[in-house]
């Protein structure tokens, strides 16, 4: 279950970014990456290592994307880490997800080297949709429709524009005034703030500085209703547990709904 955090604001976003991400290491990672776009350029840090272990300071900018990937195709590689740049940096991509066709929508190119990730595929067909002349929303729409199977996905450009498009694995909006957030999950954030709003399945985000605007299927613009967050900010740590896998079993008392629970006695019965 990769991790996506992007933010976006004034200032500071890579350090809100580097923060949130961070705050994703329960859901388990192979590798991360960010990338940042400042002064009409991308910059990325990509890594095979554990978050933790970051020590380097990534560089102010007012847009940046932060990625922790589980591998599904292609290897553990620093070239298959995301955030996934497009030739001549111009957007940087990162996916959640399984990319159903991607051997098909591979064929479509040439050259491809063998060990490539069904992400990069992604991001190709993006590029040459822009390159059509294709405006930004629409390309990203018109592409990830293209792909069987469930994939969110998150676009960085390098005037720090960002677009994300939900299909399947969450994508949760933060509104954090001067910082807005589009990420996997709302503790990422939680520091910052307990705004947020759950965006809707195959809609598309639209933010540009610190303002939003959601889309749906046909193209119909979505309304942002605000909610609180609903969580303690410490949800998101180990609470004492040495791995989140213990931490988790430990709370199954209150996560699992008490009539849900199989008891000895209902095994009984069901096997009598
Ligand atoms: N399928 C993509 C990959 O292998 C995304 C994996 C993920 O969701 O972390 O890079």
């Amino acid at each position: 279950m990769c991790g996506i955090v992007a933010v976006s604001g004034v200032g500071g976003s890579t350090g809100a970014c580097v923060e949130g991400l961070r705050r994703l290491q329960y859901r388990g990672y192979d590798s991360y990456g960010f990338a940042w776009a400042r002064q009409g350029c991308i910059d990325r840090l990509r890594s095979l290592e554990a978050l933790d272990d970051l020590v380097e300071i990534l560089p102010e900018a007012p847009a940046a994307l932060g990625h922790t990937r589980w591998a599904t195709h292609g290897g553990v590689t620093l070239a298959n880490c995301h955030p996934h740049l497009a030739e001549g940096d111009r957007f940087a991509l990162a996916h959640n997800g399984i990319v159903e066709n991607y051997q098909a929508l591979q064929h479509e190119a040439e050259g491809v080297p063998a060990d490539e990730s069904d992400t990069r595929v992604i991001v190709r067909l993006l590029a040459a949709e822009l390159s059509r002349g294709t405006d930004r929303g629409t390309a990203v729409r018109a592409v990830c429709g293209r792909l069987r199977g469930r994939n969110t996905v998150v676009v960085l450009f390098d005037d720090g524009e960002l677009f994300g498009y939900r299909h399947g694995s969450p994508l949760v909006l933060g509104d954090g005034g001067e910082m807005v957030f589009l990420a996997s999950d709302a503790l990422s954030f939680a520091p910052r703030t307990r705004r947020c709003f759950l965006v809707p399945d195959k809609a598309l985000v639209r933010i540009r500085g610190t303002g939003i605007a959601v889309s749906g299927e046909g193209n119909n613009a979505i309304a942002l209703r605000w909610e609180d967050a609903g969580f303690e900010d410490d949800d998101f740590g180990k609470d004492g547990h040495p791995h989140f896998m213990i931490k988790e079993v430990m709370e199954q008392w209150r996560t699992i709904p008490q009539q849900a629970t199989l008891t000895r006695d209902a095994l009984d019965g069901l096997c009598s």
